[in-house]
């Protein structure tokens, strides 16, 4: 007889894991499969010669609902905070310059010209409209401010969370609530402040976050909660839509142990990456496998090395740099990891891990694990006066790591939902729809979990 569940979760990354978790919690029987030997997907800590690696998110934004699942599962007390205060730098005219972070110091700061800085009044006191059109992030920040802010501060930025690229990244996909703000407001900035005094959320800024023991305590813990309902090394193979009188339902074949097992599901829900989702959806109906594959996602290498302090010149006293494009390196960005947090390089030492590759260069993840830490340590030493080599490093290549809203992504995103509501009882969740960081990941995943069980 085969066995059956009334919800199936396919794929143990934090969206799978969160998702799964709060349908069990709301008292849906559900099962989680997920197909490699460990459940976290992209979020991986790991301890290695005294160093605290991660070798994927290395911090993540302390929103209200992931505080409050932090709570829930117990893990509260784990949390770090990164100091709030930390400066940030970017790469201008050879040096690290610090980001005016307020708008005290974003107007008192050398970094801008008068004419950037005209622009922001411009924006406060003006009026304007966004165009009917998606617009590129790049568009957006030249048409409403200027090149300059586009280069030292924005596309920097946007390379820093989404390995993309401002020409191509749309605003609305990426950053809805700018384009919201100018749409409501006129102005970009008095829509801001007018949407934080309107909505609940925090005054400040979240704090971004990690546990003492590496952001993996979160899906681990995910994990351990969900006991015998995660299945691990199981990867769903294929999928059918079944009909049991007037109910709607899937059945669901997985590969586990080298053997086919087949379940039947009255909800599934995917959260497996775009070329997985693809795979198995298009088992079922036309035009998955396009929409889907239409998101296309950033390369990136995630490059960890370890020094010891007295040859690092610099006092890595911040969280870290970024690198406009025009600076000709192949660094996207460094984050100071022991700097930020306690535990994260043995004494005596420090560990930086850096980003390479992104849209902009997605060649640059095609060379090996030592081209890559060679080529980063290359580039890093004189811009932090590193005068040895390192101590330690540790490489990471993702050829698919970071989803991206590009131009076009709101009219991809319509065209599959409205594909996906012919098929009840499926669901999707994950990075790839309503925001890649670790935080809207959960948000997708709750609500999901929610409209299920209501
Ligand atoms: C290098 C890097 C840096 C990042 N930095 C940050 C950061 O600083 N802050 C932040 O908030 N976010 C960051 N992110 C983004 C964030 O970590 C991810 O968007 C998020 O963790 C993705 O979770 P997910 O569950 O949607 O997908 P994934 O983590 O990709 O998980 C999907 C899972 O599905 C499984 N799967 C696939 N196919 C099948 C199948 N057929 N059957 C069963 N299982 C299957 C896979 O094995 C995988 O475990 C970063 C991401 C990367 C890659």
């Amino acid at each position: 007889m085969t066995a059956h569940s009334t919800a199936l979760v396919v794929g143990g990354g934090i969206s799978g894991l969160v998702c799964a978790y709060s349908l069990r919690k709301a008292g849906v029987e559900a099962l989680l499969l997920e197909a490699s030997a460990r459940p976290g997907g992209v979020i991986r800590s790991e301890r290695r010669d005294g160093f605290l690696l991660e070798w994927g998110p290395q911090t993540f934004a302390g929103t209200a609902p992931l505080r409050q699942l932090c709570r829930e599962l117990g893990i509260e007390g784990e949390l770090l905070e990164a100091p709030r205060k930390a400066p940030r730098f970017v790469l201008t005219g050879g040096v690290l310059r610090e980001v005016p972070l307020s708008p005290p110091a974003f107007f008192a700061s050398s970094l801008f010209s008068a004419g950037t800085k005209w622009s922001i009044l411009r924006d406060v006191f003006g009026t304007s409209h966004p165009p009917e059109q998606d617009e590129s992030i790049a568009a957006f920040v030249r048409r409403k401010f200027s090149a300059e802010l586009l280069e030292k501060l924005v596309g920097p930025f946007v390379s820093g969370i989404y390995a993309g690229d401002p020409e191509q990244l749309s605003l609305r996909g990426a950053f809805p609530q700018l384009h919201e703000a100018e749409k409501s407001a006129g102005s970009v900035i008095r829509g801001m402040i007018r949407s934080a005094k309107t909505t609940n959320a925090p005054r400040e800024r979240p704090a971004l976050l990690t546990f003492r023991e590496g952001n993996e305590t979160l899906t681990r813990r995910l994990a351990e909660n969900l006991g015998d309902a995660l299945r691990c090394s199981a990867e769903v193979i294929a999928i059918q839509r079944r009909t049991k009188g007037s109910v709607e339902g899937y059945e669901v074949c997985l590969s586990a142990a080298g053997r086919d097992e087949t379940l039947e599901v009255d909800h599934l829900i995917v959260a497996a990456p775009t070329n997985a989702a693809a795979e198995l959806l298009r088992q079922i109906g036309a035009g998955f496998e396009d929409a889907l594959q239409g998101i296309p996602y950033a390369p990136v290498a995630v490059v960890s090395l370890g020094y010891r302090k007295n040859a690092v010149g610099n006092a890595l006293d911040g969280f870290g740099f970024l690198v406009p494009r025009s600076a000709g390196l192949e660094i996207l960005g460094s984050v100071w990891n022991s700097s930020l947090f306690p535990g994260r390089a043995p004494e005596g030492h420090a560990l930086l891990t850096s980003f390479v590759g992104g849209t902009t260069n997605p060649q640059t993840v095609a060379r090996s694990a030592g081209e890559l830490s060679s080529l980063v340590h290359r580039e890093i030493a004189p811009l932090l006066d590193v005068k040895e080599a390192p101590v330690f490093s540790n490489v990471e290549i993702y050829q698919r790591a970071i989803p991206q809203y590009n131009l076009g992504h709101g009219e991809r995103l319509a065209a599959l939902e409205a594909l996906r509501a012919k098929y009840p009882g499926l669901w999707l969740v994950g990075n790839y729809l309503r925001g890649p960081a670790i935080g809207a990941c959960v948000e997708q995943a709750l609500a999901v979990a929610r409209e299920i069980s209501a």
